[in-house]
């Protein structure tokens, strides 16, 4: 899995360095992550390496298109580091998970505005809103969940 990480490093003429490795590394093992867990990674596998790198290392790997970070409205920033493929989010309005959603049309723009008012249109961004599986089970038997307990 390392050599494919330089080997995105250097597509991108990035130089190879340590911290950039873990950082790919973390976000392939840890997608939608945001920057606290993603700090929390790298400094578990390497100590040394500070804060502020990784801060660098994401804004790094975020311009040269290794990283894509998402911002769904009120959330933290997350990073993944599946790009390129034009997917899109479904993100839980209790806990705030995300999981990916496969583009149907598999190219961007996947939408097609009703008047693009002569705008070149090149991506619509999608976020489907809606409760999570866990959140979901727990809203639905909450009094049997407490007498369950006792
Ligand atoms: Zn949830
Ligand atoms: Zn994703």
């Amino acid at each position: 899995m390392t050599s494919d990480f330089e080997a995105q490093l250097r597509a991108v003429s990035l130089r190879v360095t340590q911290p950039r490795l873990a950082v790919l590394a973390a976000l392939h093992e840890n997608p939608h992550i945001d920057t606290n867990a993603v700090i929390e990674l790298v400094r578990d596998a390497h100590p040394g390496v500070s804060h502020q790198a990784i801060y660098d290392v994401l804004g790094a790997l975020t311009d040269a298109g290794l990283v894509r970070r998402i911002q769904p409205a009120g959330a933290t920033a997350r990073y993944e580091s599946r790009v390129g493929d034009n997917h899109h989010h479904v993100v839980c309005r209790s806990c705030g998970a995300i999981a990916d959603v496969d583009c149907v049309v598999g190219d961007a723009p996947c939408l097609t505005a009703s008047d693009a008012h002569g705008y070149v249109v090149e991506e619509a961004e999608v976020v489907f809103w809606g409760t999570c599986p866990d959140c979901a089970a727990k809203s639905k038997a909450p009094v049997f969940r407490q007498l369950g307990r006792k």
